[in-house]
């Protein structure tokens, strides 16, 4: 029997794919992202499409109810490559209509037959990373658009037959007044968008803006003013018929982005420069480098996987995974209340009391009530949810659910 067949599963899993290439390295950003490297394109989509082989020829069969393309601009790559990821998708998976989607595009890389192919392809959900409808802002985060490029990209996707489209924002910029982000956020709503991402901006190490910071040459952002646009942008989009269901998500009614779902108690594939995963217990994660991702992913295609007997082989012999943890019943834990918290229906208590067969109480006990009595964290019909002022410092909660 091929030994393989013990690690199939007919549960549902979901893909998340890594493009790491950027036009321009913005301000802030700390992701796993590169300008310049134009010439690791197409090599990068040949090593992509052999680790989903790889792994279809593990889960094949598997329903796949949700694919996110995400970055890095995924808006970068050319259609046909975006064509040849989605036929080995579909080879190795099982993707059917009901699958979503989604792909991660920056308004100064497309246009209106680009947005087209992608919907030709059977992307079904984009994502516009806008982060503001100010030039002046636009131009001090680096991006590389305008906010007029931002709205004819939209109205674009609309024109292509998106149904499905979220605008990412970020607020607390430095310098920014609440009145510069109520109107950013007032140009995103009239343009209708089904689901919005709103983000604080921090200042990650190693960022241009970290250097900016410490040179004096930016003002850090004001904890207080993002704390006064988060709650001003709470209110204004539930009065415009926005359902928060995330810390940091909004959307229509029944327009939540599925993918951002699958990570509360589903299980997900992470391929790609970077990329981390969740499967059979273990939490792993690829190479970071992208030069090292496609030289490690050919290593793995030269090896044989035939002889692996479970999960923790598998990992172990896929060359490109670095780093690899199985979950402990603490770390497993944390990271079911964490998620679930970050959502705003919360942890389930009875459910969580079943799986684990210890109610959170006695999983955390003191740190537990101290964030209770701080305000932070309530319980409503057997849910622990974060109160408002809990999701404004939901560190300060997660943290005190992590192992030592
Ligand atoms: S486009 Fe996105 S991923 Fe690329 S540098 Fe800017 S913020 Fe980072």
């Amino acid at each position: 029997m091929d030994a393989r067949a013990s690690l199939k599963s007919a549960d549902p899993i979901s893909l998340y794919l890594h493009i790491p290439f950027c036009s321009l390295k913005c301000a802030y950003c700390d992701f796993n992202s590169y300008a310049g490297l134009d010439a690791l394109v197409e090599p990068y989509c040949d090593a992509l499409i052999s680790e989903i082989r790889l792994w279809g020829e593990i889960a094949s069969g598997r329903p796949v109810p949700t694919v996110f393309f995400g970055g890095g601009t995924p808006s970068l790559l050319p259609l046909p490559q975006i064509g040849r990821i989605m036929a080995s998708l579909h080879e190795s998976f099982s993707l059917d209509v009901n699958t979503e989607v989604s792909l991660e595009a920056n308004p100064g890389t497309i246009d209106l037959n680009y947005l087209r192919g992608l919907r030709s392809a059977g992307i079904n959900r984009i994502s516009f990373g806008v982060q503001s409808f100010h030039d002046g802002e636009l131009r001090a985060l680096d991006r590389i658009h305008s906010a007029d490029e931002a709205k004819q990209c939209y109205h674009w996707a609309r024109e292509a037959g998106f149904q499905r489209i979220n605008l990412d924002l970020i607020y607390g910029l430095p310098e920014q007044a609440l009145d510069r982000w109520e109107s950013t956020l007032e140009q995103a709503l009239a343009l209708e968008p089904d689901h919005l991402s709103l983000y604080a901006l921090t200042v990650e190490e190693g960022t241009k803006l970290a250097s900016d910071v410490e040179h004096g040459r930016a003002s850090a952002p004001d904890g207080d003013t993002q704390a006064a646009m988060y709650e001003w942008s709470c209110e204004r989009l539930a009065e415009a018929g926005y359902k928060q269901y995330e810390i940091s998500n909004w959307c229509r009614p029944g327009q939540e982005c599925r993918h951002n779902l699958v990570y509360r108690n589903g299980e997900w594939l992470g391929l790609g420069a970077g990329a981390h995963s969740h499967w059979s217990g273990f939490r792993f994660a690829d190479v970071y480098s992208p030069r090292q991702y496609i030289e490690k992913v050919r290593e793995t295609i030269s090896s044989t996987l035939d002889t692996v007997a479970g999960p923790a082989e598998v990992l172990e012999a896929m060359q490109q995974i670095t780093w690899i943890e199985e979950q402990s019943l603490e770390t497993a834990m944390a990271d079911t209340a964490i998620l679930a918290l970050r959502l705003n229906e919360g942890l389930d208590v009875a459910g969580f009391s079943r799986r684990f067969g210890k109610t959170p109480e006695a999983a955390w006990g003191p740190s537990l009530d101290e964030v209770r009595e701080a305000g932070l964290l309530a319980r409503e019909d057997g849910h622990l949810q974060l109160t408002s002022r809990g999701r404004l410092l939901a560190n300060e909660v997660f943290v005190r659910l992590l192992p030592d």
